[in-house]
């Protein structure tokens, strides 16, 4: 039988022997190349074997799509919007939950729909997305890894994302007394990327010895450490101390490349950031044409990171100016590409390189025995990203959630 891919759900939704679905492209997620003409056969959650489309029929027809792995923001703030509107800008930083957990599910709705299947939230100041994981977590089906109140200096910048610790309390003493049940902890280690001076760096928040005892306090937790971080000085102290990832890493210079390329630190570039104000602010002023040479500058060390075999993922910074839930990924991969990614590296720096960051390998790739976690976009693999904002369906652990995807709630 031959399902129309706008409509199958229902039929699909409870067939529990194995399912042969024809795939005309095919991108496995691991940095192999795009093939044509595959035939992808899943049973249950699990994808169970990829061949050469031997002998059609099967049971569903994508034959006019490219089927690549779900896809994994490695760097978003669920609880804030990215929309330009200066009344929603202020009120966002202050509002209750309750206020913003309608936004929040539709940020998962706009997630979802551009193919998104798992985020890891940079955290906000009062825990926001933390909260919105446990209570919709169970129900949804996309992944959320958050980072609930991120960590700063006291007096530095971060108190948008975050808390400081107490007078007289060390970094890696707050963590170890913290009890929220968050997936990784964030720390904030520099400043602002600044938007009046090209290039201004910025001291480091914590130094070496306590963001090395921070790191030890999260993996005696079991967990990982992102570290918001610009300038060559705070990154080097991060990767040093053994952070996990690098977020932002504007001009943060070939050695730390190459410190990262050594160490297998993931770097997240965030590169959208800076053409979202760059479009956003009023053409010409001065912040405008900063937002564009920090752009520029990072698509070069992006290209020196490709050269250099760092591990880099894709993340959008959904909340910040400009910087929108799920269409934002379209952007940062436009970006990728234009630093001398290959398709085949974008889709791996958004599906394999982030999910082994997040702890959800299986869903990091298709092969057999991986998570039957996958997209249909339409046209070949030469249509991305553009077709990521018409995806014909989304799989997730063998369902198909999308069409039609309905919140559990809100
Ligand atoms: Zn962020």
């Amino acid at each position: 039988m031959i399902i129309d891919p706008l409509s199958f759900e229902k039929d699909f939704h409870h067939i529990s022997r194995p399912c042969r679905i024809f795939c005309g492209h095919f991108i496995d997620g691991l940095g192999g190349p795009a093939a044509a003409g595959i035939t992808l056969t899943i049973a249950g959650s699990r994808i169970i074997s990829i061949e050469p489309d031997i002998s059609p029929p099967s049971d569903i027809d994508l034959s006019s799509f490219t089927i690549l792995p779900g896809l994994i923001d490695a760097h978003l703030h669920l609880s804030i919007s990215g929309l330009p509107d200066p009344e929603l800008r202020s009120h966002q930083l202050h509002a209750a939950y309750s206020a913003l957990e309608k936004m929040m599910a539709g940020h998962v709705k706009d997630l979802l729909k551009h193919g998104i299947v798992a985020v890891r939230d940079g955290g906000d100041h009062y825990g926001h997305g933390l909260r919105f994981k446990a209570e919709y977590g169970p129900s949804i089906p996309l992944k959320i890894r958050a980072s609930g109140k991120g960590w700063y200096s006291k007096a530095r910048y971060g108190r948008l994302i975050g808390k400081h610790p107490e007078a007289g309390e060390s970094l890696a003493g707050a963590i170890a007394r913290d009890r929220e049940p968050v997936d990784q902890v964030k720390i904030v280690n520099s400043g602002l990327n600044s938007l009046s001076i090209f290039g201004k760096e910025t001291p480091p928040q914590f130094d070496l010895a306590e963001m090395k005892a921070a790191v030890n306090a999260a993996t005696e937790k079991g967990l990982k450490v992102m570290v918001h971080a610009n300038g060559r000085g705070p990154v080097q102290i991060s990767v040093e101390a053994g952070c996990a990832s690098i977020e932002h890493g504007f001009f943060m210079g070939r050695e730390n490349l190459e410190r990262m390329a050594d160490r297998g630190t993931v770097w997240v570039p965030t590169a959208g950031t800076m053409k979202a104000y760059a479009d956003s602010l009023e053409p010409g002023c001065p912040e405008a044409v900063i937002a564009r040479q920090n752009l520029d500058h990072q698509l070069e060390q992006m290209a020196l990171a490709r050269e250099l075999g760092v591990k880099t993922a894709l993340g959008t910074d959904a909340g910040s100016l400009g910087a929108l839930h799920g269409s934002g990924l379209i952007e940062e991969w436009r970006l990728f590409a234009a630093a001398g990614y290959s398709t085949e590296a974008i889709v791996r720096a958004a599906t394999a390189i982030p999910a082994a960051l997040l702890g959800l390998e299986d869903m990091g790739g298709l092969y057999p025995g991986s998570s039957a976690t996958f997209i249909a976009v339409p046209g070949g693999p030469d249509s991305l990203p553009d077709s990521l904002s018409r995806i014909g369906c989304l799989f997730i652990d063998g369902r198909a959630i999308l069409p039609p995807y309905r919140p559990a709630r809100g």
